[in-house]
């Protein structure tokens, strides 16, 4: 098939799938405490349904898989489905973002699926802390988590995703840099963006990357690595060798003009931006019989329509109204 190409001229080559919308934490950057109104079982797409799809956008050029939510983990049988996406012709890269809760129980059947590397998002190293932002007490079990996944070679790299958000992250930076230079995970820092369901997102929430790491060169001189231009992070390198350290820098240094990535949610839709305020729907079409020629149409037009770039920096913004949880982040 012909390579999948936006309006802008960048190759997709990346998707993100959202396998549910629920989740069994509350973090403040992204879910109300009370949860939101879940999806019905039949609103979400079947895996033999994801596996369609996802087959038909990797015969178009999409590489690397990302499985995400929601929580993933909470879908019940996930390393099946692990399974039936690892065993698709032309994906080279199956991974996994998680909140790491359910993950002792899991990381052996997730290995086995194939899946390739995993995320775990922790943005506190300290349990009252961590309890603070996710609104569960579990780091712990979390920690314990990101330990049955290294004990699978496999799985590798293993990176930790931590938010940045001011007011907050500030106290993590150290630990968290003393962590990565300790364990070999990478962590990584993400900026806080304005997709969590409180619109408590401010500009001045914003901890940015370049902030997070003059912290840390004040302690520890870094060295940037080589990346590829569609990478989201930048990584860096502890001088003397022990561990790395990235960042992801979406709002205060965009990298809208490399973006090869969509997104396909729980239910879907396929949106070509975290901040869309459109998506096209794959699920009717699908459920209703298209075949292969008519589902790629759709995909390559909505593909077509990818937005240049976010507007978050720019007056007039427009916060899209799903949260990062019903996007798959
Ligand atoms: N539940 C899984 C987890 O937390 O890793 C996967 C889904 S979660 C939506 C994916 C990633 O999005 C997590 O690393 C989370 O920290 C991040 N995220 C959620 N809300 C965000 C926000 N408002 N800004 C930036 N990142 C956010
Ligand atoms: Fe759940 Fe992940 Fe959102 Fe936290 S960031 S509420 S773990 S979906």
């Amino acid at each position: 098939m012909e390579p999948l190409f936006d309006g802008h001229g960048r190759k997709i080559g990346d998707l993100r799938v959202s396998v549910t919308d629920r989740c069994n934490f509350r973090c403040q950057y992204c879910m109300p405490a009370d949860g939101l109104p879940w999806l019905e079982r039949e609103q979400i797409l079947s895996f033999e349904e994801i596996e369609r799809l996802v087959d038909l956008m990797v015969r178009m050029g999409v590489g690397d898989v990302r499985l995400t939510g929601g929580e993933p983990l909470v879908r019940r049988e996930f390393p099946l489905l692990a399974a039936m996406l690892g065993r698709i012709p032309g994906l080279r890269d199956l991974s996994l973002t998680t909140n790491g809760y359910l993950l002792e129980r899991d990381a052996a059947a997730l290995a086995d699926a194939g899946i390739n590397r995993v995320n775990v998002s922790i943005d506190s190293l300290q349990r009252d802390r961590f309890f603070q932002i996710t609104r569960r007490d579990a780091l712990p079990r979390v920690l314990a988590g990101l330990e049955a996944v290294a004990s699978h070679p496999e799985l590798r790299p293993v990176k930790v995703n931590a938010l940045g958000i001011r007011g907050f992250t500030e106290q993590e930076i150290l630990p968290f840099a003393e962590f990565a230079r300790t364990t070999g995970f990478e962590v990584r820092f993400i900026e806080f963006m304005p997709l969590d369901a409180d619109h408590e997102w401010e500009p001045e929430k914003v901890l940015t990357g370049e902030e997070i790491r003059l912290e840390i060169e004040r302690h520890f001189p870094l060295v940037e690595l080589e990346r590829e231009p569609s990478a989201t992070a930048r990584v860096y390198r502890f001088a003397d060798g022990a561990g790395t350290v990235g960042f992801v820098n979406p709002v205060s240094e965009p990298f809208c003009s490399d973006c090869n990535r969509i997104r396909l949610t729980a239910e879907g839709k396929l949106r070509t931006c975290l901040f869309s305020l459109n998506e096209t729907d794959l699920r009717d079409p699908l459920r209703a019989g298209a075949d292969d020629e008519e589902l790629e149409a759709l995909i390559r037009g909505a593909v077509a329509r990818k937005e240049l770039k976010h507007r978050v920096n720019e007056p007039g913004f427009i916060q899209p109204d799903r949260t990062m949880s019903a996007i798959g982040g």
